[in-house]
């Protein structure tokens, strides 16, 4: 069987690949474009979608694109890549070796995203699998009952003269929003970031169900403000007299979500991740007969076995590693809203 580390990226050292590195890597296979994913890579691995949104935030790098599907040999091993429904060009990758099926799902949400490619589960040996959410209190509702209280929340706003502000981080999340927000025929803004995105989106050929604006200044009544969450401590949200802030995230089943998100008005569980159900699903509908978790708690390991899945847990997301670190420590926190 494969050997499998985490080492700043997940690595498999008998065939001297990496994924996800953390750090610049000679080669590297992304799953898909989030910042905690992606770093200063001479070349990648990547879906043309991911690869585009990479270009995008980190500049150029040497691409081998892999298309959905399509099986590539290197050799000693083969590469295929599968949706993982987490943001648009988001993959699952099978990895093909001494006859071992090894699948790594990246972020992944298995429930139909509106701006990326349904997700599916691949059948494989070894799964090594994202648990962000792996713990039985993250069980989300239906994503219409979702949709359903974020509209009306929008209704409530704008008819109190209100400015809602959708907080959703800015690739994915983001443009997962806005689509839902143009199917109910708000008038749309998103701050710059979210923008950019959303235009790449468009060129990746995904068709949003109407037009945005770019965000500007003293010209928000009336529409739908989407920006990542950290602007809503910054002047741009804090100008604006009457604002209503929502925050789209899975964080929301937490416990500790009223304490987390206290200066928002509504914290709702929309997440681009699989919940806890979802999670065991795959788990048990990959067929693996081992299980790696990572970018959860230790415990969802302890949950799988107790199912009876041969499951074991290699690492905890690289922000939540390093604790000792302040500037880390910070990045922990921040990453909660990666989500
Ligand atoms: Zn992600």
């Amino acid at each position: 069987m494969l050997r499998v580390e985490y080492r700043e990226g997940l690595y498999l050292p008998d065939l001297d690949l990496w994924f996800d590195a953390d750090g610049p890597r000679e080669r590297c296979v992304i799953s898909h474009a989030h910042s905690d994913h992606i770093a200063e890579h001479r070349g990648i691995v990547a879906t043309p979608e991911t690869a585009r949104l990479f270009q995008h935030r980190r500049g150029e790098a040497e691409v081998e694109a892999l298309k959905y599907g399509e099986r590539r040999d290197y050799g000693r091993y083969a590469l295929t890549m599968y949706p993982a429904g987490h943001c648009l060009g988001s993959a699952q990758i099978l990895v093909e070796a001494d006859g071992e099926r090894l699948v790594y799902t990246g972020d992944i949400k298995l429930r139909p995203n509106v701006t990326a490619e349904q997700a599916v589960v691949v059948p494989c040996d070894t799964l090594v699998m994202e648990s962000t959410f792996g713990d039985p209190q993250y069980r989300f509702p239906p994503d219409v009952a979702t949709y359903d209280r974020l509209y009306a929340a929008c209704d409530r706003a704008l008819s109190g003269d209100a400015v809602p502000v959708v907080l959703a981080y800015a690739l994915g999340k983001s443009q997962e929003a806005l689509e839902l927000l143009l199917r109910r025929g708000y008038r749309v803004m998103l701050h710059g970031s979210v923008y950019n995105v959303s235009e790449v989106y468009r060129e990746c050929g995904v068709k949003f169900s109407g037009e945005y604006e770019r965000y500007e200044r003293g010209n928000v009544e009336g529409r739908v403000l989407i920006t990542p969450p950290g602007c809503r401590r910054q002047p741009m949200i804090l100008n604006i007299p009457r604002r209503y802030l929502i925050m789209l995230t899975g964080w929301a089943m937490s416990k500790s979500a009223p304490y987390m998100y206290k200066d928002v008005d509504l914290v709702l569980p929309l997440s681009d991740h699989a919940d806890y159900d979802d999670l065991v699903r795959l788990a048990r509908e990959s067929g693996a007969q081992r299980i790696i978790t990572m970018h959860g708690a230790k415990k969802f390991a302890g949950y799988l076995r107790e199912l009876g899945l041969n499951a074991e847990h290699l690492a905890q997301h690289p922000s939540q590693q390093k604790k000792g670190s302040t500037k880390r420590a910070a990045a922990g926190s921040e990453r909660k809203l990666f989500e």
